[in-house]
């Protein structure tokens, strides 16, 4: 490794978290973690992969959803349920809600200060402990509503210049 890696203070903060969630700083591993701090957004795991490969080119597409995996099991990220399809992660740790649009799937952090809740009870039935409760609000997405109020206004024009008769 060489001394300017070294000397980057976010590298040296990498590996104490890396630790932390008793993990080894492995390459990958902290590779990853740095794509996870800049893509803020959700990424799907492939975009993770993408991201990765200009600057690691030889990182494999198993090592990455590996990697993702272990991070989700040590708490360094979170599974999001999405479409179901695809594997996608949330690498901003505070605890927040989500809401996700209906139309194109996006998602959007909710602060939890902008809809505080009720404290979860400790357990829940058929023996489960709860450790958290978070919400996830169905929204339509403000491009959504325009695309589909444009469709409408569409359609409206489409069917009076088709013109039925009998008005
Ligand atoms: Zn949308
Ligand atoms: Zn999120």
């Amino acid at each position: 490794m060489s001394r300017e890696r070294e000397q980057e203070p976010h590298h040296r903060r990498h590996v104490e978290r890396l630790q932390q969630a008793g993990l080894r700083a492995t390459a990958p591993r902290l590779a990853v973690l740095e794509v996870l701090e800049v893509h803020r957004g959700h990424p799907a795991a492939d975009e993770v992969w993408a991201a990765l490969k200009r600057t690691h080119p030889t990182i494999s597409r198993s090592t990455v959803y590996k990697t993702l995996e272990a991070f989700v099991a040590r708490g360094l990220c979170r599974r999001i349920t999405g479409d179901g399809t695809r594997l996608r992660i949330d690498g901003t740790l505070d605890d927040h809600h989500h809401a996700v649009c209906r139309g194109c799937g996006a998602i959007f952090d909710i602060d939890l200060d902008a809809f505080p809740i009720p404290p979860p009870p400790a357990r829940l039935p058929r023996d489960l402990s709860v450790t958290g409760v978070r919400i996830e609000f169905d929204v339509i997405c403000a491009n959504c509503r325009e695309t589909a109020s444009a469709a409408v206004c569409e359609s409206r024009r489409t069917t009076r210049q088709g013109g039925t008769t009998d008005a």
